[in-house]
């Protein structure tokens, strides 16, 4: 990139940041974060979005905001103009645009297949999205290496291969790695993954043109299709028709599906029982929540990405294990936090430590915060040093009840806001002296003793799993 570009490309990131304060979260989050600055050219800044509906409806609503805040910046601009990111796809555009679109997408399919070319209709892959790239952990661990299994093209062993799990798992990720990965060593099998809405809008425009000889011609025609996201199709019943029998075809044929979903097939309500049953054929495989584990080990390697793109920051350990056990499960966020660090560390000249983290991080950090009540950290430690509860809260004193007593104490004062006071009439009525001494005397002896310290580490990650 040019140098010019390049700081063209900083200054969007610092104006993005202040669209996002001047407009709040909600909106920056669904019409801003979506564009791109391409360049300014004639006084005019041009966007790269995802549709024509954002970009009418950001024109429509925020063009004022965003030119004043060029000029703030010391750009100054009179207008913004729009580009879109994929131009076969534009499922909001309007009535006009349709015909055009009509030759962009299925004819041009039809040429494609009736001269034998393999370019299908595709939608765009991520470059990032690739086995590489993923990090493997305990609660993926079954989903990658079915993926990577089909991404051999080896005989059919199960069919579909159902994805599911919450958002930002890696559903995405995995399919656009199986993409990748068999455009690379099998090139010349035909592969097509879109998601369900994709599938959807192409179905429609194909009726609505009196298409469906083109449509069923190019998804039986395939060796692997792979459907992103196949919640979006329920309570479609038409739609659902034409799933259920190319699912019907392609599975005859023995080829290979591979379907994601945010839930469980059974579970995805709307969804017609016949398909449940199909979907549910092959091997259903769930992405988990993430751990600890997995989320250090996720940090780790986006840091190496972040270093590159901002040369000189630096960010510790210490700050990104902080990361892994404050933020939640969603692999999403946890990556948009460290782009930020990055970000704001770059723009402010700030190094990254726990307080920057903190302070730059405070919104995603309040949302990710599990609330521990103390209640909990009583139950979880009586468990595990098999006492009960009322032993906790008891006046007994010998060393086998008062140190996880003690234990628990400490765990309060650090796992909840609660104050020295509260915490010691929650241990049946104590003085916040006595919790004052417990909180003490555990630092002391986590110092100490390598077990005790282990043990604390365990409660805690327990907690606040
Ligand atoms: P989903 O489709 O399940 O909602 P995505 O596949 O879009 O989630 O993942 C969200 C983000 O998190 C993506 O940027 C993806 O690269 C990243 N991600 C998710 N899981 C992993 C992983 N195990 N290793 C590396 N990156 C991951
Ligand atoms: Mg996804």
């Amino acid at each position: 990139m040019s140098e010019q570009g390049a700081g063209m490309i900083n200054s969007w990131s610092k104006i993005r940041l202040i669209l996002k304060s001047r407009l709040g979260k909600n909106i920056f989050k669904n019409w801003i974060e979506s564009i791109e600055l391409v360049k300014i050219e004639k006084k005019s800044a041009f966007f790269n979005v995802p549709n024509s509906f954002i970009a009418n409806w950001i024109d429509r609503n925020y063009r004022e905001t965003i030119i004043e805040t060029f000029k703030n910046e010391e750009i100054f601009i009179d207008d913004i103009l729009f580009e879109f990111k994929n131009k076969n796809s534009l499922p909001f555009s309007n009535e006009k645009n349709i015909p055009e679109k009509r030759d962009n997408n299925l004819s041009n399919i039809k040429n494609s297949l009736d001269n034998n070319n393999i370019e299908l209709p595709s939608s765009p892959l991520d470059k990032r999205f690739t086995f590489e790239r993923f990090v493997v952990g305990k609660p993926n661990e079954l989903a990658h290496a079915a993926a990577k299994r089909v991404s051999e093209i080896g005989p059919v062993t199960f069919n579909p291969l159902f994805l599911y799990g919450g958002v930002g798992l890696g559903k995405t990720h995995l399919m656009h790695a199986i993409a990748w990965q068999i455009k690379k060593t099998n090139p010349s099998s035909r592969m097509l993954y879109l998601s369900a809405e994709q599938f959807m809008y192409r179905f429609v425009q194909a009726l609505r043109f009196k298409d469906m000889y083109g449509f069923k011609e190019i998804f039986r025609s395939v060796d692997i299709l792979m459907v992103d996201d196949v919640q979006f199709i329920a309570g479609k019943e038409s739609t659902q028709d034409e799933f259920f029998h190319t699912f019907n075809a392609l599975v005859e044929q023995g080829k290979q599906l591979v379907i994601s979903g945010d839930r469980a097939p059974g579970e995805i309500d709307g969804l017609e029982e016949r398909i449940k049953s199909r979907l549910a054929w092959g091997l259903v495989v769930d992405l988990h929540p993430t751990d600890y584990e997995l989320r250090l080990g996720i940090l780790q390697s986006k840091v190496e990405i972040q270093s590159k793109l901002h040369p000189g920051i630096n960010i510790n350990n210490g700050i990104l294990e902080f990361l892994a056990h404050r933020i939640s499960s969603n692999v999403r966020v946890l990556e948009g936090s460290l782009t930020r660090l990055f970000a704001y560390a770059s723009l402010v000249g700030r190094p990254i430590d726990i307080d920057m983290a903190q302070e730059c991080l405070a919104d995603i950090l309040r949302i990710s915060e599990r609330k521990v009540t103390i209640e909990e950290i009583i139950r979880k430690v009586a468990d595990h040093y098999n006492l009960r509860m009322s032993d906790m809260i008891s006046a007994r004193r010998s060393r086998t009840i008062s140190r996880p007593r003690q234990l628990a104490m400490f765990l309060s004062k650090n796992l909840t806001s609660k104050s020295l006071p509260e915490i010691g009439r929650r241990f049946g009525g104590r003085d916040h002296t006595t919790v004052i001494h417990a909180v003490k005397k555990i630092e002391e002896l986590k110092n100490k003793d390598l077990q005790i310290a282990e043990e604390v580490e365990i409660l805690r990650r327990m907690l606040e799993a």
